[in-house]
């Protein structure tokens, strides 16, 4: 159990740079994980942390150790691949054993080690098996016992439950998050999956180009995403986006206009730099819209495009609304209207998110003196 501290670290390929100035700080014991689009780097910067490459620049800390010269046998750390490669030929009682035998662990400490190991795993009554024996959520779980069999302080998994399907899947991310909290090693997890990161992580890294883009719980991430990239990529249903206009009156209300039938007036006060009606992305989640009631005034009239079943009791409308394109989650249980028709939408106007359009940047109301906010919005958005 470390705390692990990787301080400005870059790595180019040629002329590629998967890392950028990239600094962050996982907590003794922290399930962290990271998530970004296809080559944003996060295998990279695991690799880094295992060992396996070296940074052109900055340090990797693990606790009091600085370990970025170090080589990956003796940073005591634990991997969990995609491809989990067990030794086919060897039984899984062999596959467990394997790192101790290579390092000549006397005969005793081997067996009771992987004992512990297949107790904690549940895997007792498989260690005669081989691994083409075992289902896929079976293999998943030798292979997580292999990486903990030298008990690391550090636990890196690069989407490790990519390979099965999605009933284990969701199996498999429950009992992950239940071993971790039994054994308290620090994690650092690299996922596309969306629901996975949700369900385990104390703390979400969303990365972009090499880069963070913002680092929080998931609920800090989804309710207060601090960019529009943020935004768009954590959420299920990602967020509607709608190019809009924002100005700011005398009162320090913003009056948006949504290219909606009516403009809508968000109590501030705003910072007064939108006076002048800049454009602005202006993003409301599909949880945060809903059909109006008969009699109730709409914020959008929209037509419903695609029906869609999210599972027993959601259901995700797709809708058009002039060019834009959103979607809508409603309960099963209400009246769905069909594809075609014609329906008036409600905002919940306390839960809408507006970005700068240029940097991509959060805009939020000034709070108690404004000075903080103020701050973090022009240095963050170069607005001024
Ligand atoms: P994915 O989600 O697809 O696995 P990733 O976020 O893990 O992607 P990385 O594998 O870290 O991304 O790659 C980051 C960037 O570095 C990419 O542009 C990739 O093509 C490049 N890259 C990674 N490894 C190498 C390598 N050994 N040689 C050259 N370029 C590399």
């Amino acid at each position: 159990m470390v705390m692990v501290k990787v301080d400005a670290v870059t790595k180019r390929f040629a002329n590629v740079p998967a890392l950028t100035e990239l600094s962050i700080e996982v907590k003794d014991g922290e399930f962290f994980i990271m998530v970004g689009p296809s080559g944003c780097g996060k295998t990279t910067l695991l690799r880094i942390l295992a060992g396996l490459e070296r940074p052109d620049s900055g340090e990797v800390w693990f606790g009091d150790r600085c370990v970025t010269a170090t080589d990956p046998g003796s940073r005591e750390v634990g991997m969990v691949f995609q491809n989990y490669a067990l030794y086919p030929h060897l039984s899984i009682f062999e596959n467990l054993a394997f790192g101790l035998r290579v390092r000549r662990t006397n005969r005793k400490e081997v067996r009771e080690r992987v004992t512990d190991v297949a107790k904690l795993l549940d895997l007792q009554e498989l260690l005669e098996r081989k691994p083409k024996q075992l289902s896929g959520g079976q293999r998943q779980r030798v292979a997580l016992g292999r990486a903990i069999m030298r008990q690391p302080q550090l636990l890196l998994m690069d989407e490790p439950l990519s390979n099965l399907d999605a009933i284990l899947r969701e199996r498999m991310r429950i009992e992950l998050r239940r071993f971790h909290d039994r054994l308290g090693i620090t994690t650092i997890y690299v996922t596309h999956d969306q629901k996975e990161a949700v369900s385990m992580a104390d703390r979400v890294m969303v990365m972009n180009g090499g880069r963070i883009e913002q680092m929080g719980s998931p609920e800090e991430i989804i309710r207060h995403p601090s960019t529009e990239f943020a935004a768009r990529f954590m959420g299920q249903p990602p967020m509607n986006m709608w190019r809009a206009s924002m100005e700011v009156n005398a009162t320090g209300a913003a009056l948006i206009s949504a290219g909606s039938e009516s403009s809508w007036t968000i109590p501030g006060p705003w910072p007064r730099i939108f006076i002048g009606s800049p454009h602005i992305w202006l993003g409301v989640r599909p949880h945060d819209l809903a059909l109006a009631s008969p009699g109730e005034v709409a914020d959008l009239v929209v037509t419903v495009d695609v029906v869609e079943r999210g599972g027993a009791d959601e259901v995700f409308l797709h809708c058009r609304h002039r060019d834009e394109t959103l979607v809508v989650c409603v309960a099963g249980t209400r009246r769905i209207p069909r594809a075609g028709e014609e329906v008036g939408l409600t905002v919940r106007l306390d839960r809408i998110h507006m970005f700068d359009t240029d940097t991509g940047a959060r805009i939020q109301p000034l709070v108690g003196n404004g000075r903080a906010a103020a701050t973090a919005l022009l240095v963050g958005g170069e607005l001024q």
